[in-house]
């Protein structure tokens, strides 16, 4: 990926004018069948950009409690769009079109917000990595169609997502109107996210991304990499999905475990028993070389990717199965 990245050809992506930043939203657009893609540096800044451009101030979004734009991008749907969040309660962060029905506003009753947007995750960050049944997302579709909202997918770990339920980036492409998807996280790219969708959500994000300081000059050493993640790292995913699996199962066996959530693709989440938190099993592990995330006083969240391969996971789930 660093040689690729070195051999890239750039120019001032301001002017529309870097070979690798044109060619990186091209191939997104094309590979999910959709109008036009815009180069982000993160993917809170796509999801941002996208919220913007479906709403207007007092506007409202229906997400899921757990949503990556409500829980983690620093109040940023308030922030930067002015709107609020109907929010939606699950076990895992996946709802169904009865779900979103309960959450829309009567237009024609002025004490509420105006429903504009429906936002989905697909995998799932904080639901452990779980999926969505692709026929819901249908029937949600429809839904927005019927009472005229728009439809946004934060797809940061979307090829997880397809890599499980089999779909292909055209049949997502054709179900939403901007679909956000990170190169950072399991594809393995250092930096940078697209905003992928209709070309007048893409026009107006053009200028918000402006607006934000995300128009870069010459991108095209970074765009490189989102190429060759793109056309490398997709495949190998099921292997990160198999490690994860094998992490959840030694984190069953651990006697410090209380319950494990496993969503079936990269990601872990569980609870240990009380008696021992987060903190103090971290710094447990940390000098075994096993690195995790405390998500909650008693909760952690484990990651497989890329640079994690069969042999130390073979490794880690010995010791963690033993602790
Ligand atoms: C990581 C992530 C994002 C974007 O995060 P950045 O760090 O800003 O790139 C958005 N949504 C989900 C679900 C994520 O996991």
């Amino acid at each position: 990926m660093l040689e690729f990245m070195m051999k890239a050809s750039v120019g001032d992506m301001v002017f529309g004018e870097d070979p690798a930043v044109n060619e990186l939203e091209t191939m997104a657009a094309d590979m999910f069948g959709m109008e036009a893609a815009i180069y982000c540096p993160s993917g809170t800044m796509t999801n941002q950009i996208a919220i913007k451009a479906h709403t207007r101030p007092g506007d409202e979004v229906i997400c899921s409690r757990m949503a990556h734009i409500y829980q983690f991008e620093g109040g940023g749907v308030a922030f930067n769009s002015g709107a609020s969040v109907a929010l939606i309660d699950s076990d895992n962060g996946t709802f169904t079109a009865e779900d979103v029905k309960q959450h829309i506003n009567n237009p024609e009753d002025w004490h509420k917000a105006y429903t504009r947007l429906v936002e989905v995750e697909n995998t799932v960050n904080r639901g452990a990595g779980s999926c969505w049944d692709f026929g819901e997302l249908k029937r949600i579709r429809e839904l927005c169609d019927s009472r005229s909202l728009g439809y946004h997918l934060d797809g940061a770990r979307l090829f997880n997502a397809m890599a499980v339920d089999g779909r292909s980036a055209a049949e997502y492409g054709a179900l939403f109107d901007s679909i956000s998807i990170c190169l950072s996280k399991g594809l393995g790219a250092p930096v940078g996210s697209l905003l992928i969708g209709k070309r007048e959500i893409i026009r107006q994000g053009m200028r918000i991304r402006k607006v934000f300081g995300g128009a870069m000059r010459q991108a095209g050493y970074i765009a490189a990499a989102g190429i060759y993640a793109l056309k490398n790292n997709v495949s190998r995913l099921p292997d990160d999905h198999r490690n994860a699996a094998a992490l959840a199962e030694a984190l069953r066996e651990s006697s410090l475990t209380e319950s494990v959530n496993y969503g079936g693709t990269n990601i872990v989440i569980f609870t240990l028993k009380p008696g021992m938190t987060a903190a103090e099993y971290l710094e447990k592990i940390k000098p075994h070389g096993i690195l995790a995330l405390k998500t909650g006083e008693r909760s952690i969240r484990m990651v497989t990717h890329l640079d994690v391969n069969d042999g130390q996971i073979k490794k880690a789930c010995e010791i963690l199965a033993t602790l």
